[in-house]
């Protein structure tokens, strides 16, 4: 064997699966380094995967059906006030066809499926005895020679590579080490996550939510959710459990000193959420940064002479108030990175210039198109007012609506009009829909 792979992938997450998969498929020599005790092991996510990617990396997945919980064809955003909820409901069979669009996943069970599929990429390639993914394994340092990236050392022991790509996620501690991102991210630029898997047998689960087969229901969530913390909440279906969670803004929750968890146990007790989860017992709590999505977080650059930085790590994801897009960034940056990395191993040239096509290609994806695209959107959604008054002026609309008393109905028009007097004034809501109907 040589002493020098062509690549070292640092991180077996999605992003850093998604690279070794195609660079396994390339016939590279790589060596993936995940500090996990298995792939997935350290991972938390609320849970949907988006888009049609993963039919990329594992063609029919769907139909040795392992790996994801459910495939969503039921979509549903709530606005919440203390005690209402009031949805917009989207099911549809054109969701139920394959590849799907969306798949509800659990993290340890995901990353170590995909692994195993990476696995049997690497024995299938011309570098089966030359190829490793090591686990329980911490990247302490990337090694540098003359200002290129040349390796990385893990404890005592030091590997050598042409590339290196990095797929360490959003505490990108190796990626500040070399000078990529600043060693102070301001706390706009990350949220933290909090979720619950809560178990529920799985008839019940399908009775409650009407699933039906693997099909399963995604609910994003506004407003009193938070407990007027900015951010927002999301319930998705697994198959016989439930992933419920927030995403809170760091620097609210710090300046209404409140913590993450008694924020999550109030939305729990919140009548729609309580009916929901009603019987079903927390199996796991977890907590995790995560980025706000705000494209200045993004690392000065994302690729140097011998190095590319993909998925969290670089900040890839969006929170535009439709869904939180962080895993299928990941894998198409890995993507797109390892199809880089390809191109320079078969030109012997993995210079910064000969790697900047990883930024030109992700430039060029949805990835970043959408990042700019919807940057207002981002910022719309962190304005106190749509964690509060439009939630809650929502809902007293819906009450007014939703009631029949046996004294005479004000006309819908009316209704509204006494709702906006009650939480906002005309001047501010004219305002907001100016800015959201640019931003969407
Ligand atoms: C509560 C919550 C809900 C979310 N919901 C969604 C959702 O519904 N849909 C969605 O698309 N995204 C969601 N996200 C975002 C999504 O989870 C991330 O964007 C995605 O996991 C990023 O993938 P990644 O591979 O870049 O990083 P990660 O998944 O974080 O993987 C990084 C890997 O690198 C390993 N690692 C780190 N440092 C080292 C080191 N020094 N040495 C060796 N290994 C190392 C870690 O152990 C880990 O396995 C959510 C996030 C949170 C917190």
């Amino acid at each position: 064997m040589e002493d020098k792979f062509d690549c070292i992938i640092v991180g077996g997450g999605i992003a850093g699966l998604s690279a070794a998969m195609m660079l396994a498929r390339g016939n590279a020599r790589f060596l993936l380094i995940e500090r996990g005790e298995f792939c997935g092991a350290k991972n938390v996510s609320g849970g949907v995967l988006w888009g049609s990617d993963l039919a990329r990396l594992v063609p029919n997945y769907w139909e040795e059906g392992l790996g994801f919980e459910r495939f969503v064809n039921h979509r549903r955003l709530t606005f919440m006030d203390e005690q209402s909820a009031f949805s917009v409901d989207f099911k549809s069979r054109h969701f139920e066809e394959t590849p799907y669009a969306g798949v509800t996943v659990l993290r340890s069970v995901f990353d170590a499926w995909l692994a195993d599929r990476v696995q049997e990429a690497i024995d299938a390639s011309d570098q089966a005895e030359e190829s490793f993914m090591a686990t329980d394994i911490l990247v302490e340092e990337i090694l540098q020679e003359d200002g290129r990236v040349v390796g990385i050392r893990a404890g005592e022991e030091s590997f050598h590579s042409d590339c290196v790509i990095i797929a360490e996620g959003v505490n990108n501690l190796l990626t500040r080490q070399i000078g990529l991102e600043k060693d102070y991210v301001p706390d706009t630029y990350v949220a933290v996550g909090v979720k619950e898997v809560l178990k529920l047998d799985e008839r019940k689960l399908m009775d409650r939510f009407q699933l039906s087969g693997r099909s399963g229901l995604t609910n994003e969530f506004v407003g009193m959710c938070s407990d007027g913390v900015e951010g927002g909440g999301f319930l998705y279906t697994n198959r016989d459990s439930i992933s419920l969670g927030l995403v809170l803004g760091m620097r609210d929750l710090r300046d209404k000193k409140k913590t993450p968890y008694d924020v999550l146990n109030g939305f729990k007790e919140h009548p729609a959420i309580a009916d929901m989860i009603a019987g079903a017992e927390t199996v796991e709590y977890s907590a995790h940064v995560v980025s706000t999505g705000d494209i200045r977080g993004i690392p000065s650059e994302i690729y140097t002479d011998g190095a590319m930085i993909v998925g969290e790590a670089a900040h890839l994801l969006l929170n535009a108030g439709k869904a939180i897009q962080g895993m299928d960034y990941a894998m198409r940056s890995g993507i797109l990175a390892a199809e880089t990395a390809l191109a320079a191993k078969e030109k012997q040239d993995y210079s910064s210039s000969m790697l900047s096509n990883y930024r030109t290609a992700l430039e060029n994806s949805y990835v970043l198109k959408d990042m700019r695209s919807f940057q207002d959107a981002v910022h719309l959604l962190h304005q106190e007012q749509m964690f509060g008054a439009i939630p809650n002026l929502i809902c007293d609309f819906g009450r007014q609506f939703f009631t029949i008393d046996s004294e005479p109905t004000p006309k819908a028009s009316s209704m509204m009009r006494a709702s906006i007097k009650r939480h906002a004034s005309y001047w501010e809501l004219v305002k907001l829909g100016l800015k959201g109907a640019r931003a969407i």
